[in-house]
């Protein structure tokens, strides 16, 4: 009898685990990797997009590159029955006490907006960056082609909402192209702010920032392979919360650590032949992007990029010196590589944007007990909920477990010491959010 029982637990299981959804397969099918070349090729003939180059002409400079960006989003929106707001949000940056800012300018992002039809005050965020630079970045006028750096992520951001305006989602989509990226991390900045004065529920903020380069400076061609930086922990928590992680654990299960697990298991999935190789930091050593000012403000942002990286081919004039050509120039971009990298952007959005919002209140219980209890907070929406265990050494939810129309699981024979848990909620639609570490503890 208990044999039968777990066997039909198994089979269960299985069948919940195989259960995938045919419209990701459609997106990852419908990223075009000629629409992406065309968008960077139009990137780069705008010269330079320094933040502080000209806003005047329409053919050189941030300003032509911005307009056209936001052109091309209203036409994206003109597809789909005005689904997709489109604006600028801009502040103003000075060159008074900014060492990186040759005049004053304004930073203006383009953002466009795919309202949600259930829960629109949610937001998933996909962002690329509108400037690029020359070696010297206080230098406006230089030719500064930034095909990699950062085309290659507008590119996949106009792409992804191309592709993804054709679908209904339940929460909201913002692709937005972020501009003073280069100089101190602007445009994130403002919009990090813009989002908090307007009290965005922010699901989390992929921020794509080189996703076109296949060959590292160290002769290795990878096409498959890319990289998923997330922060340990917020960095605005308060010193209590720091405190209680000395004894309750989860210095490795941060909300953007959580984000950065949601997209290497959803790529798993649905992009079996990629390799996600998740990195436990903020960012590469030392060095920034735009979803720190988002981290900053408590938000989960993840960065995806590349996983070889060539510094001849970025931040660079373009010249040849020594027999190295260097420059970021559209030549170095793969674009099949990045439709492989907007399509990851594109099946992530999708799913959250498809899911029930996840749990709130998580509580886990079983101390110096057999085994361990959670509890949370009914989320409207959600079908069930997926209890998740993991060893405390493991980077990914290796154990889980589906509950239907409860609010607390005891996890029998499973000792609270030995593992980490979380808990997620599953919509009707089999779609599923991200995973909730318990934040409180309780006792009965
Ligand atoms: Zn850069």
């Amino acid at each position: 009898m208990k044999n039968l029982k777990l066997v039909f637990a198994l089979i269960l299981t299985t069948t919940l685990s195989a259960q995938t959804s045919s419209k990701i397969y459609d997106i990852i099918k419908n990223v075009s990797a000629n629409r992406i070349e065309n968008d960077i090729q139009t990137l780069v003939n705008f010269g330079t997009r320094n933040t502080f180059s000209d806003t005047i002409s329409n053919t050189r400079g941030i300003g032509a590159a911005r307009r056209w960006i936001k052109k091309e989003f209203e036409t994206i929106s003109q597809s789909c029955n005005d689904c997709i707001d489109v604006f600028y949000q801009k502040d103003l940056v000075t060159k008074a006490g900014n060492r990186r800012v040759p005049h004053d300018a304004w930073v203006v992002n383009v953002v466009a907006i795919q309202k949600g039809t259930k829960y629109p005050n949610r937001y998933i965020i996909m962002s690329g960056d509108i400037d690029s630079r020359a070696s010297n970045t206080m230098d406006f006028t230089t030719d500064a082609p930034g095909a990699n750096d950062n085309a290659s992520g507008m590119a996949g951001t106009i792409e992804a909402a191309r592709v993804l305006s054709k679908y209904k989602f339940e929460s909201s989509i913002v692709y937005v192209g972020l501009s003073g990226e280069e100089q101190g991390l602007f445009g994130g900045a403002g919009l990090a702010k813009y989002a908090k004065e307007n009290n965005w529920d922010i699901i989390g903020v992929f921020n794509n920032d080189m996703i076109g380069n296949i060959k590292g400076v160290d002769g290795v061609i990878d096409n498959k392979t890319f990289r998923i930086f997330s922060e340990p922990v917020p960095a605005n928590e308060t010193e209590k919360q720091r405190q209680l992680r000395r004894f309750y654990g989860g210095e490795v299960d941060g909300i953007s650590r959580q984000l950065a697990r949601y997209v290497h298991e959803n790529v798993k999935t649905y992009m079996p032949d990629m390799n996600p190789m998740m990195v436990y930091r903020l960012d590469r050593f030392g060095r920034g992007g735009h979803h720190r000012p988002f981290n900053d403000l408590g938000f989960a942002g993840i960065r995806i990029m590349e996983a070889h990286e060539n510094y001849t081919q970025q931040h660079q004039d373009v010249r040849e010196e020594n027999g190295i050509k260097y420059g970021d120039v559209i030549e170095h971009v793969n674009f099949n590589y990045a439709k492989k990298l907007t399509a990851v952007n594109a099946i992530n959005l999708a799913s959250l944007a498809w899911a029930p919002p996840q749990p709130t209140n998580v509580a886990i219980g079983g101390i110096v007990e057999a085994s361990a209890k959670l509890k949370w907070d009914k989320v409207d929406g959600a079908k069930g909920y997926k209890i998740y265990w993991r060893d405390t050494t493991s980077p990914t939810w290796d154990n889980s477990r589906y509950v239907e129309n409860i609010t607390e699981f005891t996890l029998d024979g499973i000792v609270i010491d030995n593992y980490f848990f979380g808990v997620s909620s599953v919509g009707e639609n089999g779609f599923e959010s991200v995973v909730v570490f318990p934040n409180k503890t309780f006792k009965n």
